[in-house]
């Protein structure tokens, strides 16, 4: 048995999009070799984390990166062999995880570097991490004017081996601000210090999806995309690379009926018709991750037409405006993705989340779980 609201997931399109990333960034920066670390994080923004590791593992991918341990753990189960990467902080976590399951962890504060390393010592074992610098984010990683008093006692743990060191930028999506070529700066800086205190990094990264369009500068030896990979462009960014959306999320129509002039629809009665119209009822809610603010903002697509959302969006369901549309229950609805070959039908996740002051990624990872991924791959 399956909802008739689903979630569809182009493995196709997810391998595409990972080889026109790198690509792109092989081809324009002359390093044949770029490393490309794929992010997985967060149930893969929503798409389903097991599936779209291995199929990025299977396009190429030699690094993929997670929050946190926890899914690190789920995407070693599922069969994921090639590193992964833990961004998070490990100072209150359950380290023995990262042993058992070959994670790497990122190393963002002393309290984290000493926890990992009485572990490893513990365990007898050496472990691979990555040293994260805070250049101007102000959240994780060592503060980039500090590093010659907190470092020394990192590099000289007998059971840690510096792979990398990266940083992340604040404002990667809005060129217009200098913050972010402070952070590149500061992060060149802080690599040279990290150097010249007997640190030997293999490799250097700083560019989520943003950056690794906005400036090849930033590319060093790796980059970091999370939702390019995913077929969505981060706002307010325009992209040459070639790339198709992975994820589209239909329903069906399972009653329409007539409103009166004067009558209100669904909780609250906070749209009223004016004239003779027709709603369709679509089995898709808030808890399926069909944002409330939607209402009066949003559309889908029934018919090849693109029809609005009136009234509340309740749990489970939503209501549209069909009227003149001829469409009968039973007919596809398209949430997100495409519905005919006009421009105007297809709607991303991009524009749903303008439609109400969000941003895409918070649209695909509120996906609700109980919605079912289709994976198709040819
Ligand atoms: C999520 C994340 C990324 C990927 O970000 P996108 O904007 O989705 O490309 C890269 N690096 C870090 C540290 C992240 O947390």
């Amino acid at each position: 048995m399956i909802r008739s609201t689903v979630a569809h997931v182009d493995l196709d399109a997810l391998r595409d999009n990972f080889l026109a990333v790198r690509e792109f960034v092989e081809g324009n920066s002359g390093k044949p070799s770029s490393h490309l670390v794929a992010v997985v994080k967060a149930n893969a923004y929503g798409h389903g984390a097991a599936q779209v590791a291995l199929a990025l593992q299977n396009a190429g991918a030699i690094m993929l990166a997670c929050a946190d341990i926890e899914e690190g753990v789920a995407l070693r189960q599922a069969g994921v062999t090639v590193p992964i990467l833990v961004f998070g902080a490990l100072s209150v976590s359950d380290l023995d995880g990262l042993f058992e399951y070959s994670l790497t962890p990122t190393i963002s504060s002393p309290a984290a570097a000493k926890a990992v390393q009485s572990a490893a010592l513990r365990l007898q074992v050496v472990i691979g991490y990555h040293l994260k610098v805070d250049t101007g984010m102000h959240r994780l990683g060592f503060r980039h004017d500090n590093l010659k008093e907190t470092l020394p006692s990192l590099l000289a743990s007998q059971n840690l081996n510096l792979e990398a060191v990266y940083t992340h930028f604040a404002t990667s999506d809005n060129p217009d601000t200098e913050l972010f070529n402070e952070q590149r700066l500061r992060f060149e800086q802080a690599v040279s210090i990290v150097r010249k205190l007997g640190g030997v990094p293999k490799i250097c990264h700083a560019a989520n999806s943003a950056a690794l369009l906005r400036d090849s500068r930033v590319w060093y030896d790796a980059v970091r995309p999370g939702l390019l990979l995913y077929g969505i462009v981060p706002p307010p960014l325009a992209s040459t690379i070639p790339l198709r959306p992975v994820l589209s999320l239909t329903s069906r129509v399972v009653a329409v009926k007539g409103i009166r002039p004067g009558e209100g629809i669904g909780y609250g009665w906070n749209y009223r018709a004016d004239e003779p119209m027709s709603i369709a009822v679509v089995p898709a809610g808030y808890a399926d991750g069909v944002d409330t603010r939607l209402s009066g903002r949003g559309h889908v697509l029934i018919r090849g037409n693109r029809v609005p959302i009136v009234g509340a969006i309740s749990m489970d369901m939503m209501m549209v405006d069909v009227t003149n549309c001829g469409v009968q229950p039973g007919d596809e609805v398209v949430i997100i993705g495409q519905q005919g070959h006009e421009s105007w039908q297809s709607i991303g996740a991009r524009e749903m989340a303008a439609a109400i002051d969000s941003i895409p990624w918070e649209i695909v990872c509120r996906l609700g779980s109980r919605i079912e991924r289709e994976y198709s791959q040819s």
